[in-house]
Parts: C-alpha cells; structure tokens; sequence
C-alpha cells in the first residue's frame, strides 16, 4: 500500500486574477515558493517517521512541534487560497447563513469586519486572522493564530482566514499590513465562506 503524502494544491483562479489587489508576482511567490515550502518540509517530516530507525530513540517532541508548524502552514494556504476569488465575482457582503450568523454573533457586518480587520493587523510578528466556528456552541469566532500552529483551538472550524506572514504583502505593500488587509475585502470569496460555514453546521 502506497503511502499519501502532501501536494501543493493549484489554484483556482491565475495569477494575475487578483490584481490590482495582490500582484501576479506576490501571489506567484507565495504560491509557488512560500506554500511549496511548506509541504516539502511537511513531507521531509512523513520521510523521517517512515525511516525511523527501530532501535533508536526518536525526537518525538521537536517532530510533533515541527510537524504542527508545517501541516498547519499547508492547511491554512489551501484554505486562504480557496476563500479568495477575482473581484469582478468577489468581495462585498456574505449572503445566506453566513450573512445570519454573523448578525447573531457580532450584530452586523460592519462590526465583523472591524473586528476582523483589528485581528488581522494585530497579529504579533507572523500569523493568521481567522473566522471560526466553535461546534460546541455553534457560535462565530474570531482567532488569531500565531504562526501557523499557536492558538488553534480543537472543533472550532475555521470559516476564512487571511495570511498576515510578511511574505504574503511585502512585494505589493512593503511592510504597510493594514493596506494588505484593506485590500483583501475586495477578494473574499464569500460564496465558498458561505458554503463552509453550511458544510459546517450540517455536519455531525
Ligand atoms: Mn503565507
């Protein structure tokens, strides 16, 4: 029996479909160099437990700490790529049981966004903003993780989310995060935040 390992998933849209927002070379990069990373050194980890030697002992804590590092950074790129789309069909407001929920948990859209957006340009150093939704209490929350690994929370399922990594607006923005964060407004694919949040609520 083969044994799986980790691919770089294509996008959806090219590179250039979300400019002027993110730039064809911003996006290429992060794509094709940043997120790659992370699945060669996802994969470099499922190498070493495969060849672990028997009879030596195994680095069990820094492999389980490199490990969250890397599937984690692979998981929220696929995620973060999915959750973005060309403007002409993006941005805007969510409709739907998205639209519902985030007037039950935060009032309105506006104050989302606010929250959101605070999220997003607080992160300290490199991180994710990310819309969650807790299946104990089927409530939306906002997280932020550090890196890719550091405040993930069990069962609460992530909605959408925005890479704050200087990698991901250094070309385009240089170190400005808040334009970045101003500009992903415009490229949220609300259509598939939508159908997450639905996957989510009908799931056992
Ligand atoms: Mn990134």
């Amino acid at each position: 029996m083969g044994k799986k390992i980790y691919e770089l998933p294509e996008l959806e849209y090219g590179y250039k479909d979300l400019e002027p927002y993110i730039s064809e070379e911003q996006l290429k990069i992060h794509h094709t160099i940043h997120h790659q990373g992370y699945v060669t050194g996802a994969n470099a980890l499922l190498e070493k437990f495969d060849k672990r030697d028997q009879n030596i002992e195994f680095d069990v804590k820094a492999v389980a700490k490199e490990l969250s590092f890397h599937v984690g950074g692979f998981m929220l790129h696929k995620l973060f790529w999915e959750n973005m789309g060309p403007a002409s069909k993006c941005g805007g407001e969510p409709q739907g049981t998205l639209a519902k929920y985030i007037e039950k948990d935060f009032g309105s859209f506006e104050r989302f966004k606010n929250e959101f957006t605070q999220a997003a340009n607080s992160v300290e150093g490199s991180g994710w903003a990310a819309l969650t939704l807790c299946r104990g209490t089927d409530r939306l929350f906002i997280m932020q993780i550090e890196k890719h690994n550091v405040n993930v929370i069990p069962n609460f399922r992530i909605l959408m989310v925005l890479d704050v990594w200087e990698h991901a607006y250094y070309i385009d923005y240089k170190n400005v995060r808040p334009d970045f964060v101003d500009a992903f407004w415009k490229i949220v694919n609300w259509e598939e935040v939508n159908k997450r949040t639905e996957t989510w609520l009908n799931s056992p």
